[in-house]
């Protein structure tokens, strides 16, 4: 009997210092291996999410914890401007989000951008203006108003989900006048590529034609989680001269970007190009007999590269795995520059990027 008292003691004590320590640590923050290229960061972002200050079903400090622990470093949280159907339960407040969930990113290291989605019938269709400084300030009855005051402001804008099928039902993003008119006087300066699971292939020939960022996001109204389980969610990666708001600003205006989803990346060939040889480096010859070499390909990032159209003498199709080292063999006498498409890399509509690679 003694003894069993001097156990439970011991375990008091125990749980009392285990829980006196949790007050100090939180759960872990996961890592996305994308490498950084040409000496910029390369910055994990979300620029769409929803919480109860609309249509969503969380609370603003929750979406920081969410993306604190995908390893995101930036989120806007962009809820409706228009559509507020919680409104007889919380206070239509614009900036309400943004405010309560400022704390909680200052203690996450998390970059929080101040940010609202215009919600308009098509065209022109829903878009996000992120970096604005007063959401509550923005609405206008007319769409091309609205969207010039929050430019006014800042803001980079972004046209969302241009194919969303409830808006347009072929599921094929089309840019209509006001699209134009928005586009010739620099007030659409991103186009979603991703939006949940969805994506809209066509867009990249307007990204590369009007200079704008490739941009993916979650547009998540619920739980995060229940979406991703063993992959994450699409996320917009900046690259960016450091980790900071106005370097996260600045790269965007200038469509440093691409989209990231489901071991897809799509956007400008050179930052494609860029993350492609940041990410993989190649071993001499180990070993060699009559007829062909064997070389080894380290990949340190999370993306595993679909490589297709392989040159004579390689293998014409293979992947080389993500965080992994692949073997390859090389033909004797078939040359020391090789070439593939990447297959997961997407430059335009079923445009792949190209890669030569040296052995
Ligand atoms: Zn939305």
């Amino acid at each position: 009997m003694q003894k069993i008292y001097i156990n439970m003691k011991k375990t008091f004590l125990l749980l009392a210092i285990t829980l006196f320590s949790a007050a100090f640590v939180s759960a872990q923050k996961k890592i996305i291996n994308i490498p950084g290229i040409s000496g910029y960061v390369t910055l994990k972002c979300d620029f769409h999410i929803h919480t109860v200050f609309s249509d969503g079903n969380v609370w603003p400090a929750y979406r920081v914890d969410e993306a604190w622990k995908d390893g995101l470093d930036v989120l806007a949280i962009t809820d409706h401007l228009e559509y507020l159907p919680h409104k007889d339960y919380i206070p239509a407040d614009h900036n309400a989000a943004f405010k309560i969930a400022s704390q909680r990113a200052a203690e996450r290291n998390l970059i929080l951008i101040h940010s609202t989605e215009i919600t308009r019938s098509m065209p022109p269709g829903h878009l996000n203006a992120l970096f604005v400084e007063d959401a509550a300030t923005i609405y206008d009855e007319d769409d091309y108003k609205t969207i010039e005051n929050a430019a006014k402001q800042g803001a980079f804008i972004h046209w969302n989900h241009p194919g969303w099928k409830a808006q347009e039902p072929d599921g094929i993003p089309k840019l209509y006048d006001i699209h134009k008119k928005l586009l010739a006087n620099g007030l659409i300066n991103g186009i979603e590529f991703f939006n949940y699971n969805e994506y809209y292939p066509n867009i990249l020939e307007w990204c590369e034609e009007y200079d704008l960022a490739v941009i993916a996001n979650s547009d998540e109204h619920g739980i995060i989680s229940e979406n991703y389980g063993h992959t994450t969610r699409p996320m917009t990666l900046v690259f960016a001269k450091e980790r900071t708001r106005e370097s996260l600003k600045e790269a965007m205006f200038d469509s440093r970007t691409l989209a990231y989803f489901n071991n897809t990346l799509a956007g400008r060939e050179d930052l494609l190009s860029k993350v492609f040889e940041a990410s993989i480096s190649i071993s001499k010859p180990y070993y060699e007999n009559d007829n062909y070499s064997w070389v080894e390909i380290t990949n340190d990032s999370d993306v595993s590269f679909k490589m297709i159209n392989g040159s004579e003498g390689v293998a014409d199709g293979f992947t080389i795995a993500a965080n992994a080292v692949t073997t390859l063999m090389i033909k004797k006498g078939s040359g020391k520059t090789f070439e593939w498409d990447v297959e997961n890399m997407l430059t335009g509509y079923e445009e792949y990027l190209h890669v030569s690679i040296d052995f």
